[in-house]
């Protein structure tokens, strides 16, 4: 994949690739997101082929507009629509029963679609100048660390077809925050993005955890995925340098850490200032001549709920393969 300044033209551009099956990467406010047109069953799978991803893994389709919404999907509950209304654009991506048209390699055969109305401006005017949903999980191989920057997706993609549209880094760094209607209650199927609390809020109901068996058997939802290449410990606090390991920490650390190998989320301890960090300092340690990283566990409220899925999914790669 090329890269190319998300200019005006080049949106253009990167719109009729789209609208020819091609593959498009772009940023929006979570991650960079490998984009194909989601109505085009061969140009979904060519996201498939080049990410490594398995195909039961579905797609989450991206709109730029509210009334896209029913050109997909089957009107939703009036809370999960509430709730749409309220967050879009933005990191929260609903699950709603499918119209026919939406091919099975999206939903990997489900009778539902993920959506979600991404707060980017380059996302925004590349979905509509598509005139197409856009099918785009995040630009990275299969089980890798998501990329927060066009440089994270041009080290993982380069081989493969289709440009990048570099539109900086994104904001709120970590994926979206998915939900769906389940009977009379709502159902978290995965942290992300939006806080659960302010859905709770909105919504004026506590969330259900999922139940086994209740979601695809996604990898977003495998013990491990995020992972970077070396072993991740996770640690609720490093108090003393660990030899030959790069160092997560959450806030500022009290002791003289070894320069090079320490990285600090959020030196005030800010949870959004450590979501968008999140992936980008993995990438970094990731690349350093270290033996493994040590992380320090962040606060399981707001968005920290969505660090710690991704912390704990990274961490869990080398345990499983050492079983
Ligand atoms: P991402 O890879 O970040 O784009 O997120 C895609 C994730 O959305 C999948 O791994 C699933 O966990 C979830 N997802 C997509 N479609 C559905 C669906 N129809 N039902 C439940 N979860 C879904
Ligand atoms: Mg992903």
């Amino acid at each position: 994949m090329e890269l190319y300044a998300a200019t005006e033209k080049n949106i253009q551009i990167a719109a009729e690739l789209i609208r020819g099956g091609g593959l498009v990467a772009f940023p929006t406010e979570t991650v960079y997101g490998l984009g194909a047109d989601g109505l085009n069953a061969t140009a979904a799978a060519s996201i498939f082929e080049a990410k490594k991803r398995p195909f039961f893994d579905p797609l989450i389709l991206h709109i730029a507009r509210m009334d896209s919404l029913y050109d997909i999907a089957e009107t939703p509950d009036s809370r999960i629509l509430s709730l749409a209304e309220k967050f879009w654009p933005g990191p929260l991506t609903i699950v709603v029963k499918k119209k026919q048209h939406v091919p099975d390699i999206v939903t990997s055969g489900l009778e539902t679609v993920a959506i979600r109305m991404p707060d980017h401006p380059v996302a925004q005017k590349l979905i509509e100048l598509s005139r197409t949903p856009l099918a785009a999980p995040s630009a990275n191989r299969f089980g890798s660390i998501s990329p927060t920057s066009a440089l994270h997706v041009s080290r993982q993609l380069h081989d493969s077809a289709g440009i990048i549209l570099d539109g900086g880094e994104c904001h709120v760094g970590i994926e979206s925050t998915i939900i769906a209607s389940s009977g009379s209650g709502i159902t978290l199927l995965r942290p992300g993005g939006i806080p659960v609390e302010a859905i709770e809020e909105a919504a004026g109901i506590k969330l259900q955890a999922a139940e086994q068996g209740s979601m695809p058997n996604a990898p977003g939802q495998l013990p491990y995925h995020y992972s970077p290449e070396k072993p991740v410990h996770l640690v609720d606090r490093i108090t003393e340098d660990i030899p030959n390991a790069g160092l997560l920490f959450f806030r500022q650390p009290q002791f003289v850490c070894p320069a090079g190998r320490s990285l600090v989320l959020s030196p005030s301890g800010s949870l959004r200032e450590a979501a968008a960090n999140l992936f980008a300092h993995l990438h970094m340690l990731d690349s350093m001549d270290i033996d493994s990283i040590y992380a320090e566990r962040v606060p399981g409220t707001g968005l920290g709920l969505g660090i710690m899925d991704r912390l704990t999914r990274a961490s869990m790669k080398k345990q499983l393969i050492k079983t």
